[in-house]
């Protein structure tokens, strides 16, 4: 297990991680999800600061993308339909040239448990399944949507003196233009 102080990349998984996994089936086959602000305030700063995030799951759907997107975890840092969770950290880790020890990953499924053993801090929200908390190296005090991705970037964010908001220059780096362009169009708040 790695301390907080050596990690610099985080991952997630998005059902019961982002969300407390339940969606809204529609009858177009769009799939609706509630994400929580305080989680994403979290992501949105630490790609700020120069965390490579990633998202790693077995779904897919244009408003999700858009959701990461908006975050500022680029496309290719987006890994959908992912059948092999390990390897595609292995993969996201490589791009950033960083060894699996210094990611922490986030999963509350079964399919997330190669991921969390292979990476440096495996994480789980207090709600995963029994055998997911087993495998963690650490166990949110949240559960998915209620606050766990916020905990887990916070903890190691503070753990290396890089937390914080700075309301006169709220953000490095601005939304993509596509989100900006999207966000003006139809007046919709993106954060
Ligand atoms: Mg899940």
């Amino acid at each position: 297990m790695s301390r907080l102080e050596d990690i610099r990349a985080f991952a997630f998984d998005v059902d019961g991680v982002f969300t407390d996994g339940l969606v809204l089936a529609m009858p177009d086959g769009e799939l609706l999800r509630q994400f929580n602000s305080k989680d994403c305030f979290a992501i949105r700063t630490a790609c700020d600061k120069g965390y490579p995030c990633a998202i790693i799951t077995g779904g897919c759907s244009e408003s999700l993308i858009r959701r990461a997107v908006s975050l500022g975890i680029p496309n290719r840092d987006i890994f959908f339909l992912s059948k092999d969770k390990a390897s595609d950290l292995e993969f996201f880790c490589a791009r950033h040239s960083l060894t699996l020890g210094q990611v922490a990953f986030m999963g509350d499924d079964l399919p997330d448990i190669p991921a969390i053993e292979a990476a440096g801090l495996g994480v789980a929200p207090s709600d995963a399944v029994a055998e997911v908390r087993a495998a963690a190296d650490m166990v949110s005090t949240y559960g998915g949507g209620r606050g766990c991705v916020r905990e887990l970037v916070e903890q190691v964010m503070k753990a290396q003196g890089t937390w914080g908001f700075n309301p006169e220059k709220p953000w490095n780096s601005g939304h993509p233009e596509e989100i900006t362009r999207f966000a003006k169009l139809t007046g919709r708040n993106v954060e």
